[in-house]
């Protein structure tokens, strides 16, 4: 049986936090949301307990879960002692969406760093998941509360969808805010380096990291072949999904009229659409944090609706679009349309 507890996200009522601070200690599973997604958390420290969280998701137990504090002084039982100078950057950038990889001391069990010998944490900006770590006093390993492969939930519609039934408590705070999860750096090797472009944009980064290495994200820089296929298939709908450009949209939409295709678009590519067309509006592009707020919920309707398949528009990699685009390729499995007629072939 799943409970779910309704709370005010910016003041959660002090009984909701105690019930479910109690369920983690006690060895449950709660799900709960923070200001990039919602994240089945249990207590890092208790190795059957995050054996479940895996099981719950079906996610593979190669695949690290990022552990989540809610102090800076929490940070000395999960990893090793870090500088003083890199601890002066944590205190600037954490609480908030993102995530270091670095050194472990020993203490975590493998299931929750992969037997790997470094740790990945977070502070995340989100009373509710403050609240809740400082009510365990544990910090709280926790992966993102979907269906592993699915997209990452960003209402608790979304968890209850995915995880109902499984988890023993889901925490409702309503929508996250970015809509996308954390940026993950890398300070095991001598440089910092990028391994998921997230909510923390890279640019506001390299203010701090100015010797951050993104070769791995931003293949541009370093002419890697962008590879096809359905190894990269994450966050994916059960159909077909491809990117193309506003004007491919455009120009798809009115030659493949009654195709039952549904585009998933930007507002100013929405109002070019002929009528009856079946489209999902992202927001504006002026907006880009809008868009990203609403891709995972975009995503997950494409399943629920009658369309046999669905176009997603191409957004600029500035910003948090590094991270928007890194998501939609991923979820259509690398496919950017190149014309009309390579669209059609998916309907089949
Ligand atoms: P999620 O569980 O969906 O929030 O995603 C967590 C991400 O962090 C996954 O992509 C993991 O592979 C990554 N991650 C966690 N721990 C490590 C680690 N020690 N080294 C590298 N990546 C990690
Ligand atoms: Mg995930």
């Amino acid at each position: 049986m799943t409970k779910v507890l309704r709370v005010n996200p910016l003041n959660p009522s002090a009984d909701a936090i105690r019930e479910a601070a109690e369920a983690i200690v006690g060895g449950g599973t709660v799900a709960f949301p923070t200001e990039t997604v919602y994240g089945i958390g249990a207590n890092a420290f208790d190795a059957e307990a995050v054996k479940k969280v895996f099981k719950i998701k079906g996610r593979p137990s190669d695949n690290p879960a990022i552990v989540h504090i809610s102090s800076i002084d929490q940070l000395k039982d999960v990893a090793a002692p870090v500088s003083g100078e890199l601890l002066e950057k944590f205190r600037v950038l954490w609480p908030g969406p993102i995530t270091f990889v670095l050194k472990g001391n020993g203490e975590l069990p493998e299931e929750v760093t992969a037997g790997l010998d470094t740790v990945t944490v977070r502070m995340p900006a989100h009373t509710v998941a403050l609240r809740l770590i400082d009510a365990a006093k544990v910090p709280i390993a926790a992966p993102s509360a979907n269906i592993s492969g699915r997209p990452s939930a960003t209402s608790a519609a979304h968890v209850i969808e995915d995880l109902d039934g499984k988890a023993d408590f889901i925490i409702d705070g309503g929508n996250t805010m970015f809509g996308l999860e954390s940026t993950i750096i890398d300070l095991t090797s001598e440089r910092p380096k990028l391994l998921r472009p997230g909510a923390y944009t890279v640019e506001e980064l390299k203010r701090y990291f100015p010797d951050l290495d993104t070769s791995e994200i931003i293949l541009s820089e370093n002419e890697a072949p962008i590879s096809p296929g359905l190894k990269y298939r994450h966050y994916a709908p059960d159909k077909p999904m491809v990117v193309a450009s506003d004007d491919m949209i455009i120009k798809a939409a009115s030659e493949l009229k009654g195709k039952r295709i549904l585009f998933i678009c930007s507002t100013e590519t929405a109002k070019s659409l002929p009528k009856d067309s079946l489209a999902i509006d992202l927001g504006s592009r002026a907006d880009l944090y809008r868009v990203a707020q609403n891709l995972f919920d975009s995503i997950r309707k494409i399943d629920k609706s009658d369309a046999k398949m669905a176009v997603i528009e191409r957004f600029p990699e500035r910003g948090i679009g590094l991270a928007l685009m890194n998501r939609i390729s991923k979820a259509a499995g690398m496919r950017l349309a190149d014309s009309v007629e390579s669209i059609e072939k998916l309907l089949k």
